[in-house]
């Protein structure tokens, strides 16, 4: 497969054209940021374990039946990916309080709320992805009625999976975010998860100590991002328990790599 031009660069991800017309490159970056683009930093070795990460969760959802993107891993930054019309909307879903909600709603941080909650965000930077009701996403044709009733019923049993996924390695799942994207599959028009599902889109807590392990270490200038980033890939079984490789290791030894070939 050959990479070909870019086609668009975004906050933390840049996608690629391939010489197949159907696939296309997504590249991993290092940059963070956070409060509608107005806190901005580079973390290096930030992008190699989101690639891994999102790898890791979006292979397992596939395999329990959840259509999504994800072709195959080329390397430690890059995901070949089937080319998507992505659904203007951010999915938000939340199993405990935290963040945005919190303020929005003077709801104390940490509340768990007895059954998931979905809410759907306008994707516009311009605007500050608003938040809408789901008729908005009817009224202004974002998704149709269909897409939006089996885009809730993925979300459903991707939270599923995640809550148990994460709670096997003493990880909450407070919330995270998706997004899901059109595509024709045999002539018919399919819904899948696309974009990623990583510690930059989650909020994971550890279960004894609610330790953060998420972008909150950003957001909220807490420090250590990488270490968190990579308890939740070792915790996985993504990286070897053992390993002390740091991602920054891990991005150094695959630029070498590079440019051995
Ligand atoms: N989120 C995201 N991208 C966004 C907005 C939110 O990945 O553009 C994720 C965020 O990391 C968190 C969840 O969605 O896990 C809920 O975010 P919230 O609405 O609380 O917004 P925030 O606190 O990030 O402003």
């Amino acid at each position: 497969m050959k990479k070909g031009k870019k086609l668009y660069e975004g906050k933390a991800k840049i996608i690629y054209a391939t010489n197949d017309k159907g696939l296309v490159i997504q590249y991993f970056k290092d940059d963070a940021t956070a409060f509608n683009n107005q806190k901005k930093s580079v973390i290096e070795g930030k992008g190699v374990l989101n690639n891994r990460i999102s790898e890791h969760i979006l292979s397992n959802l596939s395999q329990i039946g959840i259509k999504n993107h994800l072709v195959k891993r080329l390397n430690m930054r890059e995901q070949v990916i089937k080319l998507v019309e992505i659904i203007p909307i951010e999915f938000i879903v939340r199993n405990v309080a935290s963040g945005s909600i919190t303020k929005r709603l003077g709801i104390e941080d940490g509340t768990v709320l007895k059954e998931p909650l979905i809410e759907y965000c306008l994707k516009d930077d311009k605007l500050g992805d608003p938040l809408i009701a789901e008729e908005h996403i009817l009224a202004f044709e974002w998704a149709t009625k269909k897409e939006v009733e089996k885009v809730k019923k993925m979300i459903l049993r991707i939270n599923d999976f995640m809550i148990g996924m994460f709670r096997g390695v003493g990880i909450k799942l407070i919330d995270f975010k998706l997004e899901f994207g059109r595509l024709k599959i045999n002539g018919k028009d399919e819904v899948i998860l696309a974009d990623e599902i990583s510690p930059d889109t989650c909020r994971l807590w550890d279960s004894i100590t609610d330790k953060k392990l998420d972008k909150d270490r950003f957001r909220k200038n807490l420090g250590d991002l990488i270490p968190a980033y990579t308890e939740v890939a070792k915790r996985l079984g993504i990286l070897h328990e053992q390993s002390n490789v740091s991602a920054v290791n891990v991005t150094k030894l695959s630029s070498v790599k590079r440019k051995r070939k």
